[in-house]
């Protein structure tokens, strides 16, 4: 038989049927009779058929075409076979169960046939068959194969390995690949979810069921996740695990639940070493501008000892020009390692109760000189908090406000810069919201500055200087302290950033050893007590000349051993620690002299160049004040001890 064709014998064929009777005046049930000789003449044919095919009967009385005209070469000859076969004595019938034909009209019509035979009186056979037309039932099954033939093949091109997975049963069926991706073979691999759930890394099991939960409750309309599964040889494989509820039960229950498996092994390794690669990166250039801070620090500080010396005036001007220089350098160190801190994930806040009109007010004293010799209008406002303090990160929001306050006197020629910082209450929440407004040159494209190394344009850097990098910074300072930062511009008009960041309203902060009393003896020193402790001989002879401009002679301590040691022996208000030194390191040694001298410990700042592994909260661990970054401004050295002057008369 073809292969479009079947066989079956059944034992009740309709004998008395003739093209006229009332059941195949539809069509849908037709007659066909044909003599089993060559060519298969037909004798006779009933309307519905005869129609369809196209089948007319010639003057002469025959008809146009014999059967085997509407046949193909290959049902021809198992039509014969077939009927060469039948045995009466086993069957009455012939079943074809479809049975392609197509006539002159064009159309093909597929047909079940039901086949009775009947030998003439000439030793012909007459065929005598009830052909029912399944065309329709035959192109719906024909196209629902192709369908999932299509389906297979995409499957196999992709590379994919599917699940189908009962969830009220357990059974899950698993196509071949899906075993293979773990090096196994199907028939290794038995139809139950214990087959995938024993091989996912067990630290990923447990987001693989949220995710699938997620689906299942209706929070997620697909599932998808990725993780790690054992491959036969004992390697992990990254799978990409995605699929769709695609039936349930009368009660919501999914009972089906299907899906595909795709190996990112490569991808994900990729990721992975490109991950680390830049960790890396950013490790050896946050190392490095540590490493540059150190000498810096030397040139910085001694220039400021060079300063207090008798000069002339053509001296000074270039002393000036080295600071200056000094200081270009120093802010770009910074940016670099900001942003290799930010990129590898070291860069950690320090949230710690401040003033915002304290923030604001330092701000506005570092940039009104510039602000004023370019001749723009400078204002800062600042709307505190009731209580007046606010918990943040103050450094790193002073940080994004100058930068955002610096560009915009740098990028205006006229009119004003304004600074304006509030702190807002929504329901439970409180954000410190500041808006820097200039009547600058506007940005063209607001998308791009935000890009590290982006300049506003090529001629920037020539006319302006800066490195492109502080309002990528800014940006990701703002987003690690879960806010935001905005701009609006219009070229030739000006320019308005603002920050948004969550900023708690909360209590004065009580200070270290002002509330106990103090057996402090003595009153208030005409000059403070300060011991340094720094292993580093050029850094001690900065601090030695930097001290000697404010009249001052610091002790020195060569090592963490020392310093203890001193504070054992004499009485100090003031301790500059340098933390990395040998034998006992500073953080050691803060802790050793607060163990010991408890309330009559000094105050202890950390004296460091080491912004990347170290915080000022390891600094306040170990029992110290505060943190002082190398180098350090003869500014912020004089606040640090009118700070020192202050506490000491308060607790004597
Ligand atoms: P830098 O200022 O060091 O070049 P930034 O990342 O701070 O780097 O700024 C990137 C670019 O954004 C600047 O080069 C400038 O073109 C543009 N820009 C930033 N602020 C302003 C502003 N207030 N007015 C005009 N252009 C600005």
């Amino acid at each position: 038989m073809p292969k479009s064709t079947s066989v079956m014998h059944c034992t009740s064929m309709p004998r008395s049927l003739t093209p006229d009777s009332p059941m195949l005046r539809g069509g849908l049930v037709t007659l066909l009779r044909w003599r089993e000789t060559p060519g298969r003449p037909i004798v006779e044919a009933s309307p519905g058929i005869a129609r369809r095919l196209g089948l007319v009967v010639e003057p002469t009385g025959e008809w146009s075409v014999g059967l085997d005209d509407l046949l193909d070469p290959a049902d021809r000859r198992s039509l014969g076979e077939t009927i060469a076969a039948f045995d009466p004595e086993i069957a009455e019938a012939i079943e074809l169960e479809e049975l392609r034909m197509q006539g002159p009209s064009g159309k093909a019509l597929w047909v079940h046939m039901t086949l009775a035979l009947l030998e003439e009186p000439t030793g012909a056979i007459l065929c005598t068959a009830v052909a029912v037309d399944v065309t329709a039932r035959h192109e719906v099954e024909h196209e629902l194969r192709e369908k999932s033939q299509r389906l297979e093949l995409v499957i196999d091109g992709t590379r994919l390995g599917t699940w189908d997975w009962n969830p009220q049963t357990g059974a899950v069926v698993f196509n071949e690949r899906w075993a293979e991706m773990l090096g196994h073979a199907k028939s290794e691999i038995r139809d139950e979810l214990v087959e995938w759930e024993s091989r996912v890394h067990p630290d990923d099991l447990a987001d693989c069921y949220a995710d699938i939960q997620a689906h299942i409750e209706g929070r997620v309309p697909f599932y998808e996740n990725i993780h790690r599964m054992r491959h036969k040889e004992g390697h992990w494989v990254y799978i990409l695990d995605r699929g769709k509820i695609v039936e349930r039960d009368a009660e919501g229950r999914p009972v089906r639940f299907t899906g595909t498996h795709t190996d990112i092994t490569e991808q994900k390794l990729a990721e992975i070493r490109a991950t680390e690669a830049t960790r890396a990166k950013s490790m050896f250039l946050a190392t490095m501008s540590h490493e540059i801070r150190t000498p810096m620090n030397g040139i910085v500080g001694l220039l400021q000892v060079l300063e207090g010396t008798n000069l002339d005036r053509r001296q000074r001007e270039v002393l000036d020009l080295i600071r200056q220089s000094g200081d270009h350098l120093l802010v770009l160190i910074d940016d670099i390692l900001d942003l290799s801190k930010i990129e590898a994930g070291k860069l950690r806040l320090d949230q710690q109760p401040f003033r915002l009109d304290e923030v604001v007010h330092v701000v506005s004293s570092l940039y009104a000189e510039r602000a004023a010799e370019k001749g723009i209008a400078f204002r800062c406002v600042a709307t505190s908090s009731e209580s007046g303090w606010v918990l943040a990160d103050a450094h790193r929001i002073q940080q994004v406000l100058c930068n955002l306050v610096s560009n915009a006197i740098k990028f205006t020629e006229m009119g004003h810069v304004r600074m304006d910082v509030r702190h807002e209450s929504v329901g439970d929440e409180a954000w410190l919201v500041a808006t820097v407004e200039d009547t600058g040159k506007g940005i063209e494209d607001v998308d791009l500055i935000w890009e590290t190394f982006r300049q506003g344009d090529a001629s920037t850097s020539r006319n302006h200087g800066g490195s492109g990098l502080g309002l990528s910074i800014s940006r990701s300072l703002a987003e690690l302290m879960d806010g935001t930062i905005e701009v609006e511009s219009e070229l030739g008009e000006g320019s308005t950033f603002r920050l948004r960041v969550p900023a708690p309203s909360c209590a004065a902060p009580v200070r270290r050893r002002d509330a106990g009393g103090s057996e402090r003896n003595g009153s208030t020193p005409p000059k403070l007590r300060v011991l340094v402790a720094e292993d580093n001989a050029i850094n001690r002879s900065v601090a030695e000349g930097v001290f000697a401009r404010l009249g001052m002679t610091p002790t020195f301590a060569m090592d963490g051993a020392e310093a203890i040691e001193a504070c054992h022996n004499d009485e100090f208000d003031l301790v500059l620690m340098d933390v990395h030194m040998p034998k006992v390191d500073g953080l050691e040694a803060a802790r050793a002299i607060v163990d010991e001298l408890g309330d009559n410990a000094p105050r202890i700042v950390a004296l460091t160049a080491d912004v990347v592994g170290l915080s000022r909260q390891d600094c306040i661990d170990a029992g110290m004040d505060g943190f002082l970054e190398k180098p350090f401004r003869m500014e912020a050295l004089l606040a640090l001890l009118r700070e020192t002057e202050e506490h000491s008369s308060r607790v004597a």
